[in-house]
Parts: C-alpha cells; structure tokens; sequence
C-alpha cells in the first residue's frame, strides 16, 4: 500500500501522489540529450557531493512542452524516481473551477503536501489550463479564478528559497504559445525542455522499450519488424508506438498464437492510424471521381515538389490508395542541419497550396471538396509562423511568440500580411502548375493506372514534359 496514496486522497482528490514511481530515464527511448540534461538535474537533487558548497543551485521549476503523448509525464516520473523522491501530480484543468477560491486553494494544497514531504516533485500537467496568459481570451470561461491560482502558484514558487530548493516544480503543456510570460521567467520555470515527435532512430529505441515484455519467434525477428514499424510511422508519438505493440499483443492473443508476428503488427499499425475501423479489412471502393480528384492532387503535389524541392527531406513515393484529408506523398526522413531562409518559408507556403489550386483549376472553384481543406489550413499556419515567430517579414523583427500582447490590434495586422502571403502563393502556385499542366495529366493518369509512382519516375516526367510559358509572379 503507497503511504502517500491515503494523503492524496485525505487532503484532496485531485492530487495523485506516489511515495516511488518506480519509473527511471531507461523507460524514456529517443532524444537522448534530454535526458542527459535532466540527469543533471537528477543529481543535483540528490545532493551529490560535487555539487555541494558549489553554489550550484537546483532549477526551481522545469517545463516541458511539446505535442500530447510524446513522454513529457513519463519523463517527469523518471526524475522523480531516479531522485528516489515522492511525487505529487495534478492536472491544471482540476484546478479551474467555477466557485471563487478554489484554484488557489488547490494550488496551495498541493504545495503544501509536497512540501511536508520535501525533499519531492510536483508535476502539473496540463499547465496552460491555469498558466495561460493574463487578461488573455477567456475561452474556457472561469478567467478570474484561473488568475488566482496562477498568481497562487507564482508566489509558492517565489518562496522557495534558493538555497533549500527542495520541491522542484515540473510543469507540462502543448500551447507553451499561450502560458503568461511570468511563468517563464528566472527563478520559475527555468529550464524549457521542447519533447518533440520522435526521429526514426529514435522510434526504434522507443518500440524497443516496448517490446521488452512482449514474445516474438526470435531476437533476429523482433529486430527486423520493429525497425520495418519505425520505417512506417513517421509522425507517430511514442505513446502510439506503444498503442501498436500492445494492440499488436492483443491481437496475438486473439489468434491464439505464440509470438507477435509481421501481420499482426502491420494490423495494429493501420488500426493506430484509423484506416481500419469495423474489425474487417475496408475493401470499399473509392469513388471513381474520388479516385481523379486524388491522382490530380497527388500529381499537383509532386509538380510543387520538383519545382520548390525540400533540400532536407527528399520526397519518396505517392499514391490514390487511401483517403485522407491531407497528401498521400511520403518523405525522407529529414537530414542534415537544417537551416531555413524566409525563402524555404514561402516555397513551403506554395507548396502547400497545390491541392487547393489544382482542384480549383480541374474542378471549378464551385466543385471544391474536402480533400484540401488540411493543405490549405497548413499553407495559412506556415504563412502566419513566418510573420509571427521569425521576425522575417514586414511585421517587425521582434519575436512574437511570448509577446504577442505588446503589439496592439495584432490580429487584424496579422491577418492582413497573412492574406497578402496566401495570395502571393496561390498565385504562384497557378502558375506552376499551369506551366506544367503536361506533367500533371501524364503523372495522374499513371496514379490512376497503377496507384502509386515513385520519386524517379515523377523527376523524369517533371523534366522531359513540354512547359507552357507563363506570366512570372514576382513576391
Ligand atoms: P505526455 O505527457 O507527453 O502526453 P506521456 O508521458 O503521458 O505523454 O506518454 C504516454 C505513454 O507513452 C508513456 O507512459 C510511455 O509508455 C509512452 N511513451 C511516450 N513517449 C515515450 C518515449 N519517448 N519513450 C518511451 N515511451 C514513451
């Protein structure tokens, strides 16, 4: 029985508390410099006797932001148990109530438990739910009392004194866009770890970790299948992979067989990424004005593709063979250091532009359907990083991303440059594909033949079709 559990519970039942989390920096695969960094971290807590009378002083607070299911809690756990601390967890979302005071009592309860177990760890998950920016908009209703508890959890982190930094304080988010400045500044949350999507390498060390307790024919096989799964699945979180090798497990079991084998972890593959839904394989057809709409897109894809090419991540293949809301076109995985000029923003603007003007030229502007409303959704956001976050374009060097509060009337400005962006791009976006009208049709023609091309053949098409002159759109 976890002693720790019963005060939970006692005190308040919004706070989970672990006396051991049993978790060390083993169970976190990928992004390997992360954990060097926090094993600092871990032994400066424990109080190692190269840090002591060093004046090296523990961070008061780490935050780690990054998307859902990337292992931000799992990392959290791992200090905790690599520290051999008590750890005391809430979500920011509990803390907003609607009855005034409540936040900041629950803020000052979970400091005070922690506190009387000192040294421990707090862990809020899901801090933009009560650290979002002050005077902000108020979207989830509740805003005075969300101040309170931000400012409760200010202060309790401001009276920590430095040199018995015995609660370390770790926060988690996905919209570190919209936390209050406040939060971020020395003596808070001072150390900012990003926790992204996993690299292939790194997809491979976390499906390994899962694999750990999972029975395959041989060493030699597990191998081959969990690197052939890393290969496909690109974008995946690690709290997916998991999904896949456990789903891959269930599925085992319920075939009654003895090992996890290629077709059972393909299966759980296309279940994760909701191609398979009713327990039968989805041998529906395609409409066959789908099947055109998604060859001309793929095609139109590609063009853009040849035309703007990405110097990091070389396109491999496409195809009609799934329907999705966004292109089928498969990338390399990206390579070397990577180092954008405001050039590589705005071809990657126009490029994302091309399944919504190709289907606009094939199909009439009063024929659009859905199949590129997420291409256009991407070629606004990447229109509008570039005006906010980088400081490259007519808006203003400054970078906005924190402080977006100190430009008065921003989003009209904002919007306004982003309209000129998307126009810039739809245009030239026309007016690329109109110039390689030729290469489009012979390249969705072989989508509908045979399904699917690969990159070499769309590079010979893109460079011996005959080209239509057009009119040069200058930015
Ligand atoms: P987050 O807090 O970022 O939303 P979690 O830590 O809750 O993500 O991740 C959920 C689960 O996914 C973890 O408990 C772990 O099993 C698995 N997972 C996620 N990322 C990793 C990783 N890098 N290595 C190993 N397992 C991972």
């Amino acid at each position: 029985q976890n002693a720790l559990g019963s005060l939970g519970k006692s005190r308040a039942k919004f706070i989970s508390a672990e006396e051991r989390t049993g978790v060390t920096f083993d169970d976190f695969a990928g992004q390997e410099y992360i954990k060097r960094e926090l094993q600092e971290v871990v032994r400066i807590l424990k109080n190692e006797e190269e840090f002591q009378n060093k004046g090296i002083y523990c961070p008061k607070g780490v935050l780690f932001h990054g998307p859902p299911g990337t292992g931000k809690t799992l990392l959290a756990k791992a200090i905790a148990g690599e520290a051999g601390l008590p750890f005391f967890a809430a979500n920011g979302t509990d803390f907003v109530e609607m009855f005034v005071g409540v936040a900041a009592s629950r803020v000052k309860d979970l400091f005070a438990s922690a506190r009387s177990y000192a040294p421990s760890i707090i862990f809020i998950d899901e801090i933009d739910a009560i650290g979002s920016k002050r005077g902000g908009p108020d979207v989830g209703g509740g805003g005075a009392e969300r101040e309170q508890g931000l400012l409760q959890i200010l202060t309790e982190m401001d009276g920590f004194k430095v040199s018995t930094a015995q609660v370390l304080v770790i926060g988690a988010t996905n919209r570190i866009d919209i936390l209050d400045p406040a939060l971020l500044r020395k003596g808070r949350f001072d150390k900012i770890i990003r926790v992204g999507l996993p690299s292939k390498d790194g997809r491979l060390a976390i499906l390994r970790v899962h694999a750990r307790n999972k029975f395959f024919r041989s060493e030699e096989e597990k191998e081959t299948l969990l690197q052939e799964i890393a290969e496909l699945t690109e974008d995946f979180t690690g709290a997916e992979l998991q999904n896949i090798l456990n789903e891959a497990g269930i599925l085992t079991t319920r075939k009654d067989k003895d090992y996890i084998g290629r077709e059972e972890l393909l299966e759980a593959l296309k279940r994760q990424k909701g191609t398979f839904e009713t327990g039968q394989e989805d041998n529906r057809e395609i409409p066959e004005e789908l099947k055109l709409r998604l060859a001309y897109r793929e095609a139109a894809v590609a063009i853009l593709a040849c035309y703007f090419p990405d110097p990091y991540r070389p396109f491999v293949e496409t195809n009609i063979n799934s329907i999705n809301s966004q292109p089928n076109m498969r990338y390399a995985e990206t390579s070397g250091r990577v180092f954008l000029k405001k050039s590589d923003y705005v071809k990657s603007i126009v490029r994302a532009c091309a399944p919504r003007v190709i289907e606009e030229e094939v199909f009439g502007i009063d024929n659009l359907c859905w199949i590129s409303s997420k291409a256009t959704l991407k070629a606004s956001r990447l229109a509008e990083l570039l005006i906010l976050q980088t400081g490259m374009t007519a808006f203003g060097k400054a970078y906005y991303r924190f402080q977006r509060d100190l430009v008065p009337n921003l989003a009209p400005k904002l919007e306004a440059l982003r309209d000129e962006y998307m126009r810039f791009a739809l245009e030239k976006c026309t007016s690329v594909l109109r110039e390689h009208h030729e290469a489009v049709e012979v390249i969705a023609n072989k989508l509908l033949e045979k399904g699917g091309i690969q990159a070499e053949e769309i590079w010979e098409i893109y460079k011996t079709s005959p080209r239509l002159a057009q009119p040069a759109v200058n930015p």
